[in-house]
């Protein structure tokens, strides 16, 4: 009912529940919540702990290798938990903030669709509760100090061509991606060369997200290097002293925002990294607090099992100890007939040659998700003009292959378009795990990265760039080989060439360059071309966008 009206209609008609209401149904006691209006609330974990006590299993949504033509993991998300609710299991949802440069760039909302949302809608891709705010603040007044610190005599020596931190803002402005600052005269400060990134990709987002409470934030804070002396040590934020400020202008948007969806189950939506620079899920505080409420929490990594779920395993399962019992690998017909060959102009025609060709592609997501010990689940994210044979011969492939598979009409009719892939996941959740991360910490970042090439992606080696050698022996030198890596590659390929579809084979990945997050705790490792201040396109989605006579938004979605 009801797919022919917009995500944001869909949104406008739906009556909400109270969020005192929601937070009851929850277990979330009065004095737990902080109401950010009727509809979104800010949880206090500190308030929760003594009487909660559950560890709840975690459902964490993947995907296939992402195509333009849109896979639709938020949605699954959604409507698988609102299916598992539904069927009598005590569920929560936990999803990451909307960004709001890229909704105003191409990607409009993000916050599900159709009859599988988290509301108020409008609310969670705009201002929310301020976080994405707190963030940019934190990260800003920590340039504020070190530019200060250079204006005031640089008692620290530090080297300003080698600053690697920047300014922040949640904005698409590529215009704002190299400036010079401190231009002016001798009080003005100290001129240099500097630039903007998106607050999603900074490392104050990372570490909002890794951290595990107040005390692991600050010291999570303190470990940041800004940049490096004239003698070449590295210099932290501890080094400056700002650790402790910083902190004091989280301590709020630190705590997990409650909302709910559109059948009121509720939902954690906080913190929004990028799933390349950065490891593409929400805060650990929001999926260990959701752990705590509920006996089921249903949560999303970015992009495909290569990337989001490989980080979700590898980086935030690591720090905060929450892996997951069970992924869903979120498919569409779409999506393997991209990877089969077929153009997106071309996706309305029945294709069952092309489902099959792309075939490989799910299989090779299907494989990490076993390699780290966790049993997959195939949900076939159904559309509109999916054929029952192009269906079935997904469904075939599962079953002889014994791989747990189910189809799900999310975006038509919400949970109850998700029944069977509930019970599929039950199923799974009730499967032995034997949970295991790719590899050791101990291990180097040459052995790390070569066994993510290999059991991973499916290629053959890995080969650096003379700045990334560089960057190695600094690494080394700098004790930090025992960090986990982060990749920052192509999200539409398992090598690092987007054209490369399907399931290659074969290929090199190219380290062009290492970059240290020593808060967040992890090296990224980028291949291709990376911007961490993404453009708007010629036509922006903000071009769609309005306020009708009501007030109420026009366009978001
Ligand atoms: P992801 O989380 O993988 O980026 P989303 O869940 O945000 O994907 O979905 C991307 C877009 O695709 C949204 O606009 C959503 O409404 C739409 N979408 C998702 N599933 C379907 C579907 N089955 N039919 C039609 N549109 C869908
Ligand atoms: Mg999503």
């Amino acid at each position: 009912p009801g797919t022919h009206l917009s995500d944001l209609e869909i949104a406008a008609r739906t009556v909400l529940k109270p969020i005192a209401e929601i937070a009851a149904s929850a277990g979330i006691p009065e004095d737990a919540l902080e109401p950010y209006g009727r509809y979104k609330a800010k949880v206090d974990p500190a308030l929760l702990s003594a009487k909660n006590t559950k560890r709840g299993r975690v459902v964490l949504v993947s995907g296939m290798s992402p195509t333009p033509a849109g896979e639709g993991k938020t949605t699954m998300v959604v409507g698988l938990a609102d299916a598992l609710a539904a069927s009598g299991t005590k569920t929560m949802i936990a999803l990451r903030e909307p960004s709001v440069g890229p909704s105003f760039g191409m990607k409009g909302g993000a916050t599900g669709g159709g009859q599988s949302q988290v509301l108020p809608m409008d609310d969670i891709n705009l201002h929310f509760t301020g976080d994405f705010h707190a963030i940019t603040s934190a990260n800003n007044l920590l340039m504020a100090m070190v530019d200060n610190h250079l204006h005031h005599g640089n008692k620290l020596g530090i080297d300003p061509r080698r600053i690697t931190f920047k300014r922040v803002m949640d904005m698409n402005d590529r215009s704002l991606r190299t400036v010079v600052i401190g231009l002016g005269g001798p009080t003005d400060g100290v001129p240099r060369e500097t630039g903007f990134e998106i607050t999603a990709a900074s490392e104050v987002m990372a570490v909002f997200c890794l951290a595990t409470d107040l005390a692991d934030l600050r010291k999570r804070l303190g470990k940041m290097t800004i940049g490096y002396s004239y003698t070449k040590e590295p210099v932290t934020v501890d080094d400056l002293g700002a650790a402790g400020a910083l902190t004091l202008l989280l301590k709020g948007a630190i705590k997990p925002n409650l909302v709910q969806s559109i059948a009121g189950t509720p939902a954690f939506i906080h913190g929004g990294p990028f799933a390349n620079i950065a490891h593409g899920c929400n805060s650990a505080i929001a999926t260990n607090t959701a752990r705590s409420l509920a006996d089921v929490v249903v949560t999303e990594a970015g992009f495909g099992a290569d990337l989001g779920a490989e980080k979700f395993m590898d980086i935030k399962a690591r720090f905060a100890d929450c892996a997951p019992n069970a992924v869903v690998i979120t498919t569409t017909i779409r999506a393997l007939k991209m990877h089969g060959g077929v153009s997106l102009e071309d996706l309305g025609e029945e294709n069952l040659e092309a489902v099959r060709v792309g075939l490989p592609n799910l299989a090779r997501h299907v494989e990490i998700i076993k390699k780290f010990g966790i049993p997959p689940v195939i949900g076939i994210n159904q559309f509109t003009l999916d054929t029952a044979n192009e269906l079935k011969i997904v469904t075939d492939w599962a079953a002889e292959n014994g791989i747990e598979c189910a189809t799900a009409d999310v975006w038509g009719q919400g949970g109850a378009g998700a029944g069977e892939l509930a019970t599929a996941v039950l199923r799974a959740l009730d499967s032995p795990t034997n949970f295991t991360h790719l590899y050791d910490l101990e291990q180097s970042i040459e052995e790390k990265l070569l066994s993510l090439v290999r059991d991973v992606y499916g290629g053959e080696g890995v080969d650096y760039s003379p700045k990334a050698l560089r960057m190695l022996e600094q690494i080394h030198s700098n004790g930090w080989d025992h960090l986990p890596v982060c990749v920052a590659k192509t999200q539409y390929s398992f090598s690092d060439d987007p054209q490369s579809l399907g399931a290659p084979t074969g290929f090199r990945l190219q380290i062009r360059e290492l970059i240290p997050k020593t808060g967040a705790g992890f090296i990224v490792a980028i291949t291709g071309v990376l911007t961490t201040m993404p453009g708007l396109p010629q036509v922006p989605a903000a071009l769609r966008m309005d306020v009708d006579q009501a007030g109420k938004a026009v366009g978001l979605s």
